[in-house]
């Protein structure tokens, strides 16, 4: 086969590819020769390699726009994940389209995933939309101290593929857990905040803070970890009326996590 016509013929499909992937056949399947030649190309990328100028292009763009990783919105980019895995798809090792600047967790978190068998693939942050209707809730519970769990509903309004693959992306980068840490420092830092508000307002000048904070977060989607965080608190009523003291007190989960 000509490599040459089957990779420029395989870059022009690839968002055919993302939709269809249970019917991709990869180029460099059944030839190891091909595979490690395609493999080899990736080392271009490197320090004072011929395709360095490729991989500062895609960090500076991602740097210019927001820094934040487009899979955990997180932690700053650091690295290049390759959407379809390098080791299962070769063909795509250098594409542009194919590398995605990530942080370093999720880069590790994701690894290789890609089922070609069950077609789920995670969201490409150039190629897909995370659903902007509410399926991202975070669970309040004000006792000893302030434990918030996070968790995915599935409605009406969202189609079942596409909760699948939300599910599949917070199984396989541990979302859950990583954003109830990221919570509990969030409101820890908030406490004075709280206090301020409660005391010169009340319960309602607090939930109303609350709900400003859950608009503010909501511009970068429904689903960002902070719209569905504030959405809570502000309509938790005991935190709301004092319990936000209690964040002060030491959490189980948080000792349990770090
Ligand atoms: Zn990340």
């Amino acid at each position: 086969m000509d490599a040459r016509a089957g990779i420029i013929s395989a870059y022009g499909d690839y968002e055919d590819v993302l939709r269809d992937i249970r019917r991709f056949t990869s180029l460099a399947d059944g030839s190891d020769a091909l595979t490690k030649a395609l493999l080899g190309n990736y080392a271009l990328l490197d320090r004072g390699r011929p395709l360095e100028d490729l991989r500062n292009s895609i960090f500076l763009t991602a740097l210019s726009r927001n820094s934040r990783c487009p899979l955990c919105e997180r932690a700053q980019v650091c690295a290049l994940d390759h959407f379809l895995p390098k080791n299962q798809f070769p063909e795509y090792s250098i594409l542009a389209d194919n590398l995605v600047p990530v942080c370093e967790r999720c880069n590790r978190l994701k690894g290789d995933e890609c089922d070609r068998a069950d077609g789920l693939l995670m969201f490409h942050a150039y190629f897909d939309e995370f659903p902007d209707t509410e399926v991202l809730f975070a669970e309040i519970d004000v006792d000893n101290t302030v434990s918030i769990r996070y968790s995915l509903h599935h409605t009406d309004e969202i189609d079942n593929f596409t909760f699948e693959r939300v599910t599949r992306q917070f199984d396989t980068l541990g979302l859950f857990d990583f954003y109830q840490m990221e919570a509990v420092a969030e409101l820890t830092d908030q406490v004075d905040l709280y206090d301020e508000t409660y005391y010169s307002s009340g319960d309602s000048g607090l939930r109303s803070i609350l709900g400003a904070l859950a608009r503010g977060a909501e511009r970068k989607g429904m689903n960002y970890w902070k719209a569905a965080l504030y959405r809570a608190l502000s309509r938790n009523a005991e935190f709301c009326s004092g319990g936000y003291q209690k964040l002060l007190a030491p959490s189980m989960n948080s000792l349990h996590h770090f």
